[in-house]
């Protein structure tokens, strides 16, 4: 779910040992890192057009290391940003598939790998976005969230809650209520 992606990302960050000076905006970047992946739901193909396991992780090394080098605000921001949209990326090969029904695990693309011009096989690790691991998932990293964080993140990880709760309520009903959303 984009839900579980946004709260790891801030979730990770919070486990940083970051100056506090950045960490309230750090876990914004990745908050939103995690989320911007999936918005080619709304343009592009899904898991394609702004999903890359490939690129985002090696733009992440230089990102890194200019943060290290210079930590402003600015590069910490950015490192955190790109290091979620790479952590979203990649998790998505470790969930199920792109067909609309991914418990039946009818489909071979759970994401799309620019450097070897192929999709990356799912996993199932999480058997579907809204399968029940999906939420404990999600329900972890929010729990991490309010463990270690400051700020306004709070708040925005716990509205990842309710959201996801519905999701994973509605999801196996999702084909037939909103088949725009899931095809
Ligand atoms: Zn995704």
């Amino acid at each position: 779910m984009v839900t579980t992606h946004a709260a790891m990302g801030a979730a990770l960050v919070t486990l940083l040992p970051l100056s506090p000076r950045f960490a309230a905006v750090t876990a914004l970047a990745a908050f939103l890192g995690g989320v911007f992946p999936d918005l080619d739901l709304l343009v592009g193909e899904h898991r394609r057009t702004l999903h890359y396991p490939d690129y985002y992780a090696l733009g992440l090394v230089p990102c890194l290391s200019l943060a290290a080098l210079r930590p402003l605000t600015l590069t910490v921001v950015l490192a955190a940003f790109v290091g979620s949209a790479a952590l979203h990326s990649v998790a998505d090969a470790f969930g199920g598939g792109l067909a609309p029904r991914p418990w039946l695990r009818d489909d071979h693309r759970g994401v799309y790998c620019r450097l070897g011009r192929r999709w990356l096989h799912p996993r199932h690790w999480v058997r579907w976005d809204g399968a029940p691991e999906d939420l404990a998932l999600c329900g972890v990293c929010v729990c991490a969230v309010l463990l270690g964080a400051e700020g306004p993140i709070r708040a925005l990880a716990v509205a990842t809650l309710p959201v996801s709760i519905a999701y994973t309520a509605l999801r196996k009903r999702l084909p037939e209520l909103a088949p725009w959303l899931v095809e």
